[in-house]
This record gives C-alpha cells, sequence and structure tokens, in this order.
C-alpha cells in the first residue's frame, strides 16, 4: 500500500488528508473535515483539475489585456496547451464579465471567459 497526502482546498482549514492506495485504486481516505474534502480528494488523486486564469490581449481597449479563467476546471495535463492556445489570442473591446474568448479551448470542452468588463476607447 502506498500513501499520499493532499491538502484540501474547499475552505481556509485545510484538512491534511491522507490517500491510502494501491496504485490507480484508493484503498481510503483519512483526516478530511467534511464531505467536500472527501470529494476533492477522489477527484484529486483519479484526475486533477484546475482553474486557469491569466490575461488575453484587447485591441482598442481602456487596457492593453483582459483578464480572463476557464469558465470550469481543467485536467492538470492540459493547462500548458491551454495556456499556448490562449497566448495566441487577440480580442476586440469592449467585453463585459462573462464574455466567452474561446469556446473548447484546446478540445478541453471548457470556456475561456473575461472576469472583467473592458471599454472601447478609440
Ligand atoms: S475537508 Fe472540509 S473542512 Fe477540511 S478543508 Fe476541506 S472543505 Fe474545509
Amino acid at each position: 500500500m502506498e500513501v499520499t497526502k493532499l491538502i484540501c482546498i474547499g475552505c481556509p482549514k485545510g484538512c491534511n488528508m491522507t490517500v491510502e492506495h494501491s496504485g490507480k485504486v484508493i484503498d481510503k481516505i483519512l483526516d478530511y473535515g467534511c464531505k467536500i474534502g472527501l470529494e476533492y480528494a477522489k477527484n484529486e488523486f483519479a484526475e486533477p483539475k484546475r482553474i486557469i486564469t491569466t490575461t488575453v490581449k484587447i485591441k482598442a481597449g481602456e487596457l492593453p489585456f483582459v483578464p480572463v479563467k476557464t469558465k470550469d476546471p481543467v485536467n492538470k495535463e492540459k493547462i500548458f496547451a491551454v495556456m499556448k492556445e490562449i497566448s495566441k489570442l487577440e480580442i476586440d473591446s469592449p467585453v463585459k464579465v462573462g464574455d466567452v474568448v474561446i469556446s473548447d479551448i484546446a478540445g478541453t470542452g471548457v470556456d475561456i471567459v473575461c472576469t472583467r468588463n473592458i471599454k472601447k476607447v478609440s
């Protein structure tokens, strides 16, 4: 049996959890404070995912970049591909919070959305 330590990110308490496993198969999850941690440990062990936040160039905006994020978490293995695709983007202003910058980024099925309003300047 192997042991993997995880820190839950579900709340500020940050429970230090222990996953006992045999390779890919979980035997037991210990030291979680609630169901959120239990689900987090299962997901993190089986298929770790992350929300990605970054910026995208914007044409004629009041700022040169608009902050964006993935609408949903993406598989950790896809982060590099997602960032590479985002780095090539330049979008038109204006934009609003929630506007989709690009759909199905890097074949993940996840959209990239704006997290700030940016006005157009002449
Ligand atoms: S397991 Fe529950 S109590 Fe512990 S850090 Fe996660 S969300 Fe918070």
